[in-house]
Order: structure tokens, then sequence, then C-alpha cells
């Protein structure tokens, strides 16, 4: 059994120095945190942690740095951030493992949060090659000084095998924290146990990000229905539709893995829903002309061969209203349109109605997807759950195994 973060309280925390990983990635802009929803959650495990009297060590990661320090990838304004938001008190290191980490932990207080600079400023955290990672991990442990634990709470961060996610397990006694937990609870309800009808809703950009996803969702939903940009590719490759200008990856039009869903479907019982109808505009712009055209028949309107599909119909948005709404679970990953712009916000609109409206357990997955839901004003308590990791849900329910889930243990 995989330990939690109650066990390690139930052991006793008391002075000891106790190691979290914690998904810290926000968005900055001037120095500052823009949105700050990440620290807001990652807080209540930490402040258990000190409130238990543990000296707690926070590392995390922030954009892309290339391996070494790189000021506008600072934790930083993280740090700033989070002390304005809690009452224990937060200190900084100005490095990862070096003389800066040393001094401020061996200082740390019982009932202290330290938060060690981006992780990714150490090539090793994401090398490749195994003794790499492992000395980093190393060093991270030693800051814990004999008597630490480790406990992962940055479920954005499970599918990478990095030296703070996954090999530092090999040097500490590790945990889960409350939000792996939560996370992994919500994804092994939609792929192991949904109450039915289940239904999955997929769109966003690309067929590529998400075809494994449909694949491996089509065995276990009720109703597939597919959305968004990656419409066209799939209307291209299997229907042999016109698309005019629309999103289209060229490559993906003879895989076998696209041109074989609808055989999938069939094998599985699974109803695959396609829009029936597409916004088609002049061009991408949020004030270009647009008019609604039936799928089968996306050249022939007022803008001839270079329209470009941007939202998904009325029709088939009330038709995938109406399957949402008949559901007892759904998932919904991937904007219908491109919600950005008002004029091809609809589908995502109504589609996102349907899920807060309906009693049905539902959960909505991505980083887009979830900004859709309050860039449209919806009330996030309105859904079953948000999750806040993207790439790790994906990869979760694309049935692979995450290595941050597995070094905390089966
Ligand atoms: P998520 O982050 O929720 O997984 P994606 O990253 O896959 O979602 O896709 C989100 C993006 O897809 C949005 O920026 C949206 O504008 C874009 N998109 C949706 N429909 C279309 C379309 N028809 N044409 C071009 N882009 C689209
Ligand atoms: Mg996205």
């Amino acid at each position: 059994m995989t330990a939690t973060l109650e066990n390690l309280l139930a052991e006793g925390v008391e002075g000891r120095k106790i190691l979290v990983r914690s998904d810290l990635n926000v968005p900055l802009k001037d120095g500052k945190v823009t949105d700050d929803g990440r620290i807001r959650a990652s807080l209540p495990v930490l402040e258990k942690l000190a409130a238990a009297g543990a000296r707690v060590i926070v590392t995390a990661h922030l954009g892309r740095p290339k391996g070494q320090p790189d000021p506008q990838y600072s934790l930083a304004p993280v740090a700033a951030r989070m002390a304005e938001l809690t009452n224990v008190a937060v200190a900084q290191a100005a490095d990862l493992t070096g003389d800066s980490a040393k001094a401020s932990a061996a200082e740390l207080q019982n009932g202290q949060i330290l938060l060690l600079e981006n992780v990714r400023f150490d090539p090793r955290e994401t090398s490749k090659d195994d003794a790499d990672r492992a000395e980093l991990a190393g060093e991270l442990a030693a800051l814990t000084a004999g008597n630490g634990a480790f406990v992962n709470d940055a479920f954005g961060a499970v599918h990478r095998r990095h030296a703070s996610v996954a090999d530092i397990a090999e040097k500490l006694p590790a945990y889960q924290g409350d939000l792996v937990a939560a996370e992994l609870e919500v994804l092994k309800t939609l792929t192991e146990n949904p109450a039915r009808p289940y239904t999955v809703v997929l769109g966003g950009s690309k067929v590529s990000d998400k075809i494994a996803v449909i694949e491996n969702l089509i065995p276990k939903a009720d109703t597939v229905i597919i959305g968004g940009g990656m419409v066209f590719t799939l209307a291209k490759a299997i229907m042999k539709y016109p698309i005019g200008k629309s999103l289209v990856e060229n490559d993906l039009l003879e895989d076998p893995s696209v041109t074989g869903l609808m055989e999938l479907a069939q094998k599985h019982g699974t109803t695959l829903m396609f829009p029936t109808d597409i916004v088609m505009a002049s061009e991408f712009a949020a004030d270009a002309d647009h008019e609604v055209r039936p799928v089968e028949d996306l050249e022939n309107g007022s803008y001839g061969a270079e329209a470009m599909g941007l939202d998904i119909g009325p029709a088939s948005a009330e038709a995938f209203a109406e399957e949402i709404r008949r559901s007892k679970t759904v998932f919904w990953n991937g904007p219908m349109g491109v919600f950005e712009m008002e004029a091809f916000s609809g589908g995502t609109r109504v589609v996102a109605q349907a899920l807060a409206e309906s009693e049905a357990f539902t959960v909505v997955g991505g980083g887009d997807s979830a900004a859709a839901v309050r860039a449209l004003g919806f009330d996030e308590s309105s859904f079953g759950h948000i999750s806040t990791g993207g790439g790790a849900s994906l990869e979760y329910l694309e049935g692979k195994s995450l290595p941050g889930i597995e070094a905390l243990g089966a």
C-alpha cells in the first residue's frame, strides 16, 4: 500500500525535516504571480506538516529553464506570494542544494517552510542519465539530515521521471500528498468504475495530443464526443470531407489509430459523436465573418475553400449537451472551439453549461479547458472536479504508468 500523508503525520513529524515536491508552476508577469491557484492548492499539505511541527522543505519547478539559473524563472515571486497567503513563516533559498540551501535548511525551525530555488536550474533534475538524477536526489535528501521523509504532492509532475519526482523516493521514505491522492481517486473512478451512462467529451486543438486518450477511453465509455480543432483531421481522414483551411494534421490522415476509430468504437459498442454543423470563419480572427455550415459541406459557403472551422455549430452543441444531460459520469477535456474569441466560444459555453447543470459526476481536465471554464464565468464549484495536472492526467487516461506514482509504491 502506498503510504499517505496521514500515515506520516501519525508517525510524528515534530522537529523532522520533510521534503515536499509541490506543483508551484504558476504564470508570472513582470515578476508577479498572475494566477496563484497552484500555490493555494499546495498550501494545505505544507500547513498540515508545519502545524505538526515539521521543518518543511519545498522543492518545485517553474517554467522550462535550460538546466541553469535564469532569473526570469526564479521561484522568488512564488515565495513572496506564498508568504502572503499563509501565516506560516516562509523562507527562500537562493539555490537548490548549494550553500544557501544547506544553511537555510540548518536554520529552519519547527513549523516553518523553506522554499528551495527552481529545481530545473539543475540539469540533473531532468537528465536521462539515472546516475545524474540519483546524485541530485541524494543531495536533496541530505538537506533533510538523518530522519527526513519525502512527500510528493505535485500531481502535475508525476508523469516525469525527474530527480525530485521519482528518484528521490529511493533516498527517503516516501509518502503520497493529498493533491496526488485526490487526483488519483478521480482518475480511477473515470477508468475503473464510472457510474453509467459514461460520456467522454474530447476537444482541443491537436489529434496527436489526444488520440491515445480517445483510443484508451473508447472501451471504457458509453459515448465519446469529439469537438474542437480535432474534428477536421478526423473528418478528412475518416469521412473524406473537404475542410477548407481548418486545422489539420496531415501526417495523421493515413494513421491507423485515426482511420480505425469508427471500427474501434463499433467493436466496443461505444457511440462516437461528431459535430453535424460547424461555425466556418473567413479567417482566424476575433472579428472574422462567419456562418454555420453542415460538416459534410464546409467548402461551399461564402468563403469557399478559404473557410476555417473555428467552433462546433449550435445543433451539434445542443446534441452534445443532450447527451451530457442523460449521463451519470462526464469527463471533459479540450474546448469545442476557439473559446478565446467570443464569436467562437458558443460550443464550449453550451457544453460547459450542460456539465455545470448536471447532477452527474463531472470532471474537467486540461489546462485550457479549466481556463475556459473560468474565462466563460462558470463557478468552479459547479463541477465535480477540475483537474490540476493536464499532461499527467492525460497520460494516466492513456493507460500509461506514471513514474512519480510508481516510485511511491503500488
Ligand atoms: P487542453 O489544454 O484543455 O487539453 P488543448 O490544449 O488541447 O486543450 O486545446 C486548447 C486550444 O484548442 C484552445 O487554445 C483553442 O483555441 C484551440 N481550438 C479549439 N478548437 C479549435 C479550432 N476549431 N481551430 C483551432 N484551434 C482550436
Ligand atoms: Mg492545452
